[in-house]
């Protein structure tokens, strides 16, 4: 009976070790020796057969390897536990970190900020100015005086009679070449505000104003920079066509239109059935605009353009509710 004992410990001794590392392993090694049928209820099963002169000696031996087969699993139990605590706590550095939500820029932002890089590798130098105008630059200097009828073409907001919300990025035009002397190539992006607020229109959005003044400067110049710029905003092979316009400083002016986005040109609701969408007003500045920077009107000729930074957006992006850049949606802005 003790050499059974023996060998009993020894295998049961190698089966707990094997189980360590596997958790269902050592609940099946309990039951295979301490379990109602395992291999100690064999050995005591087994007494009856034991001389019943030995038999008292063999049942000692065999309560006393039940109380070490039950301490020995019950310390390999702990063990077993204190490896579990030990794995649940570990750090696993190759685990790949949690990215903090990044947020990103507007729309308007992204187009405002392609439009600038074009024209800066044309040459053009950004250049940002108040958006509380006096009135002078806003209007007067423009070429367009207190009584013109051009104002009621836009609606402003006066804080008083001479100070105004600028209507249009123009003053820079004023504001830049009062401070340097010609060539000067400037694009001026920044927020401006009418008294307006329907569908296609709201009280304060996006421009860009252009200008690129010197010696000789012509027409053709206007054409060749516009065309570049429509070209790599909307791609080379987008038709764009020059049409006569007005606007008080400038003269001649000219409107830009491309062919519509949407339908290419066959004619849309976009496109009002045109096959054109206008995107900029352009045109010669008018010679009354350098007598207020002090330019020599016989000398120096140039051009200017000014674009709306949301119509840009709106074609490029494909939106075609002018609200939804007010709104803050994050359903909306995560899309860009
Ligand atoms: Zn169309």
């Amino acid at each position: 009976m003790k050499e059974a004992v023996a060998k009993l410990f020894e295998t049961a001794g190698r089966a707990l070790s094997e189980s360590l590392g596997d958790p269902k392993a050592l609940e099946r090694v309990r039951v295979r020796f301490l379990g109602r049928k395992g291999e100690l209820g064999q050995l005591f099963k087994e007494l009856a057969n034991v001389a019943e002169q030995e038999r008292r000696e063999a049942g000692r031996v065999l309560n006393e390897a039940k109380v070490r087969l039950e301490a020995l699993f019950s310390e390999a139990l702990e063990k077993k536990r204190e490896l579990e605590a030990l794995r649940s706590q570990a750090i696993d550095v190759s685990v790949p970190g949690r990215r903090p939500p990044a947020g990103r820029l507007h729309p308007i932002t992204q187009t405002a900020t392609e439009i600038c890089r074009i024209f800066n590798w044309l040459g053009f130098e950004t250049v940002e100015g108040p958006e509380i105008e006096l009135d002078y630059y806003n209007f007067e200097a423009l070429n367009i005086p207190k009584d013109h009828p051009a104002r009621d073409m836009q609606d402003t907001f006066y804080i008083s009679d001479d100070v105004v919300l600028r209507t249009h990025t123009s003053p820079l035009q004023v504001r830049t070449m009062e401070k340097r002397k010609p060539p000067v190539r400037i694009i001026a992006p920044g927020r401006t505000y009418r008294r307006d607020s329907d569908v296609t229109h709201t009280p304060m959005f996006h421009q860009v104003e252009g200008l690129m003044v010197g010696e000789g400067i012509s027409f053709g110049d206007l054409k060749g920079i516009l065309t570049t710029f429509v070209h790599q905003m909307f791609g080379k092979t987008v038709a764009l066509r020059f049409r006569p316009s007005f606007f008080p400083f400038t003269e001649p002016s000219a409107e830009v239109d491309i062919a519509c986005v949407m339908c290419r040109g066959k004619g849309c609701r976009v496109c009002k059935s045109t096959g054109w969408l206008e995107i900029l007003g352009s045109g010669m500045v008018d010679p009354a605009v350098y007598k207020h920077v002090d330019y020599d009107p016989e000398k120096i000729t140039g051009f200017a353009f000014g674009m709306g930074i949301e119509r840009i957006a709106m074609l490029i992006f494909g939106i075609d509710d002018l609200r939804l850049f007010f709104e803050n949606d994050l359903r909306f802005l995560q899309q860009f």
